[in-house]
Parts: C-alpha cells; structure tokens; sequence
C-alpha cells in the first residue's frame, strides 16, 4: 500500500477592513480562511503580518470604502464584535485595527518629512531612510476606576453616551503622571470626590483607535458628588443590588463592574 501526500495551500487568516469595520462570516463571525485574501474577490494595495491564531498566520488588509462583502459574509464594525466573538480574536481584531491605523499615520517620518521605508529586520516600525528615525506604534494609557462606598457603587452617565448606560470615571494618563495620580485626578476632576485603597484589577486593548485600558478599585474617602458637567450628564452611587444599565460584556469596564458588585453583594447581601 502507498501513501500518497497530497500538499494544502496554506491557508491564511485574513482581517479585512472596510473603514471601522471586519470582514466576517455571517453565520459564525469567523475571519476568512484563504491561500490569500484575492480568493474572495476582494482587491487591496497592501496586507501586513499581525499574529497568529489557532496557528493560523494572520494579515490585515484595508480595503476600499466601496467594498461589498462577498458571498456567506458581511462588514461589521470592530465595537459590535466586542460582544460576539471570542477575547484571542477579539484581541487579533484589536491589534490588526491599530497596525492598519498605525501604518496609515506613519507613511512620512515625523522629523524631516521623508517617506518611510519598512525596517530592515521586520521589527513593527516604520524607518526614515534619511534621518534614520524609528517611529513604532504608541498606545495611549487610560485608567478607569470602581468606587465604591459602603454597598454601593458610584456610576456616571457621560454626555457622549447615546443609551441611557451608566459606567466608570475613565480618562486619559497625561504626560508625567503615575497610574494612581491619573485616577486620582479624574475622580476628582470628574466627580468631586476623593478615593483611597486603590487596587489594580486587570488591563485590555481597546483599539477605538489605540488605548490601553487599565482598570482600578478603589474606596470613597470624602467629599460630594460635584459632577463635571462637560462631560458627565449625572453621577449616582448605585446599592450593587439595583444598578442602572452598564457596559457590555467583553469590556473591562463591564468585568471590573461585575468582580466589584460580587465582592459587595458577598459582603452586604
Ligand atoms: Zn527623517
């Protein structure tokens, strides 16, 4: 008897963006499988290496606007799938949206103006040929915090919010600031109040475009609630057992919310 070996093309993951949006199928929201990406009918300028899943080797691709989706799969927007698909892609959505971005705002050297060129030894960043400046990709730090007081949690409204949803103070890290200065601040800043006993509880990407999430706990030490009204429409601390509508599964502010409620409803309940 012989075995015969028949050789696979070796298939691809492909991440194809249409502006904001992915490619996925729409029976089970998987990113296409494909010698290459072509095989779909689709055309691009270009594609970059972003990772692998389940062994797969994945690339991301941006495609024109007027893209329509082929055959057995749809464009979805990368926040929608926060909710559906999986964290490991998820995650691999969330660096390939940032490399794509990256790319796009990178094409020039930001100190002389020259084109850049891919680096020599495939590191992810963009090379002046004439300056030989090196610019990688930056990821910009935001703290988000749970406060809690007694049985209750404090949960704010912001103006941004198009649902009537209630989540955590959050904002940006600013130059020179430590993580603990940074959440300090913005509860101070956002609601008057000041927090002690802070907890780190756990960080996540969050590419809308590129920030880094770190999520905190932390106790109310003084003060009222004092609203920044450009901002936060209201700001109420909620018992852990009669909360408001949150954030969606998939966020971090959603798990910190979820470990912070159970930690209080063991506590009081
Ligand atoms: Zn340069």
């Amino acid at each position: 008897m012989t075995l015969s070996v028949v050789t696979q093309p070796e298939r691809k993951l492909w991440l194809l963006f249409r502006g904001h949006e992915l490619l996925v199928a729409v029976d089970d929201f998987r990113f296409p499988q494909h010698e290459h990406y072509a095989a779909l009918g689709l055309i691009a300028d270009e594609h970059h290496a972003v990772g692998q899943l389940h062994g797969l080797d994945a690339h991301v691709v941006r495609l024109a606007e007027d893209t329509i989706a082929p055959e057995g799969y749809h464009f979805q927007s990368l926040r929608s799938l926060l909710m559906i698909i999986d964290a490991d892609s998820f995650s691999l959505a969330a660096t390939a949206s940032q490399v794509l971005e990256w790319y796009k705002s990178h094409r020039f050297c930001s100190r002389c103006g020259t084109p850049t060129e891919a680096h020599p030894r495939g590191e992810r960043a963009r090379v002046c040929p004439s300056c030989t400046y090196h610019q990688y990709p930056r990821i910009h730090p935001c703290v988000i915090v749970a406060i809690t007081k007694n049985d209750t949690i404090l949960l704010a409204r912001a103006q941004r919010f198009t649902r009537p949803m209630y989540s955590l103070l959050a904002g940006f890290v600013e130059v020179g600031e430590t993580l603990e200065h940074a959440v300090m601040r913005e509860v101070a800043e956002e609601s008057g109040l000041q927090v002690k006993n802070l907890r780190y509880f756990g960080s996540q990407s969050w590419p809308f475009p590129n920030n880094l999430m770190l999520a905190f706990q932390a106790e109310w030490a003084s003060g009222e609630i004092v609203i920044q009204e450009e901002e936060i429409m209201d700001a109420q601390f909620f018992r852990f057992d009669n909360l408001p509508e949150i954030p969606p599964s998939g966020s971090i502010a959603s798990q910190v919310i979820h470990a912070t409620v159970t930690e209080l409803a063991a506590k009081y309940r």
